[in-house]
């Protein structure tokens, strides 16, 4: 009974606050256009910001011929691969590391990571807005977790100067944060974790692939070296269009991780021909050609979206959103988007501040310009009206 009730209770709440989630049916690839259940919609609320998702089949199938399927046991075990060892080589040297360590997930890196690091009497300092699977990471460690406003590094300043020194001091911060498209203060963390002694670890989910002139990722387009960004996450599932996640770091860690991680250790490995069509989806995106045909696009939807008087945040990356505020109105305004063929999820809390939710428009470098434009002359009138 007191299962039932509390289910029932946490059920009926969600929708009453306009907060029910619920995932809609692909039929065919992702990708620009997609077809959900009847419809054809175009597509602007995915992460695969340069279109390399719809791109790996045919690198995974002939992956496949060689690697066939499961890779039937952790890494430690025996599900380690040539595969992976050369996907884990090509990720440290693009993201300009000594090593990398595979993880099955970025949500799976970050408790990995921050968990394995940090023990009783240590602080885990976390900006507010960070992704929700850094926070978990905290939560899972014994180490206190405290936050500090966002993007406000003087506060996480002030913050660390009141400790007492006792303890080791962990920094932690998305580079993009996931919802709102802005960049982290990564210079500024950096001196501060350099002045404390705290180890900085940056969750590039949405940099890796997509900064830098080749997408080497946040710490190439901040000029940081290694020494100052020691622990890099980045995923696999996001601008590189697959499946996965990795930490980049210098060869201590990445033993320690491979020793004491535990989502590492304690999970099947990828499967290998996974593993080897990541490698080809990194060679696609070195070229560089992407990430410019990406900048251009952001660059133009800023502008045709200013000019029709929509009101645009502080990003400059590929995650554009229009904060809404109601989670009512911005439900009702993603579903006027798709009845006229556009979709648009609205974020709502907890994923994003109470009052706060939005429109989370994201960009990517397979949307033509004609296809831009039509999102703006439709998002016009129905922004107007509703405001
Ligand atoms: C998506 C995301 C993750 C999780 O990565 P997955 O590989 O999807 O589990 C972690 N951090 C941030 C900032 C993200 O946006």
């Amino acid at each position: 009974m007191i299962w039932q009730r509390r289910i029932q209770q946490a059920l009926e709440q969600r929708k009453a606050q306009h907060l029910w989630r619920q995932p809609h049916c692909l039929q065919g690839p992702q990708g620009v256009i997609v077809t959900r259940g009847e419809r054809r919609l175009l597509n602007f609320c995915s992460n695969d910001y340069l279109g390399l998702a719809a791109l790996g089949g045919d690198a995974l199938q002939q992956a496949a011929q060689q690697w066939q399927f499961g890779s039937g046991a952790s890494h430690l075990v025996c599900g380690h691969s040539q595969a992976h060892e050369e996907l884990q080589r090509a990720l440290a040297a693009h993201a300009g590391y000594p090593r990398a360590v595979l993880f099955s997930t970025g949500y799976m890196a970050n408790l990995g990571v921050i968990s394995a690091l940090t023990q009783r009497g240590d602080t885990v300092w976390q900006d507010k807005l960070n992704h929700a699977s850094l926070l978990d990471g905290a939560q899972l460690s014994r180490a206190q977790l405290k936050r500090y406003r966002h993007n406000d590094s003087d506060h996480l300043q002030q913050l660390l100067a009141t400790t007492d020194g006792s303890g080791a001091h962990l920094i932690v911060s998305d580079s993009i944060f996931s919802m709102d498209g802005n960049c982290a203060e990564l210079t500024q963390l950096a001196n501060i974790a350099e002045q404390h002694q705290a180890l900085l670890l940056i969750d590039d989910a949405h940099g890796f692939g997509v900064l830098g002139e080749h997408g080497e990722g946040a710490r190439h387009a901040f000029s940081l070296s290694a020494q100052q960004l020691p622990l890099y996450m980045g995923t696999l599932g996001k601008a590189l269009g697959g499946f996965g996640a990795f930490v980049a770091c210098d060869h201590d860690m990445a033993d320690y991780l491979t020793q004491f991680a535990r989502s590492h250790i304690y999970t099947t490995a990828m499967p290998p021909a996974l593993a080897a069509a990541m490698c080809v989806q990194l060679q696609r995106l070195q070229q560089g050609d992407l990430q410019k045909q990406l900048r251009t696009n952001i660059a133009y939807w800023r502008q045709l979206a200013d000019q029709a008087g929509l009101p645009l945040m502080p990003s400059e990356s590929a995650i554009q959103p229009l904060l809404v505020g109601s989670s009512e109105r911005a439900l009702q305004l993603s579903a006027a988007l798709s009845e006229q063929g556009f979709w648009v999820t609205a974020i709502r809390p907890p994923t994003v501040p109470q009052h706060s939710a939005r429109l989370r428009i994201t960009l990517s470098a397979a949307h033509s310009h004609e296809q831009i434009a039509e999102l703006v002359s439709c998002l016009q009138p129905l922004w107007e009206q509703c405001s």
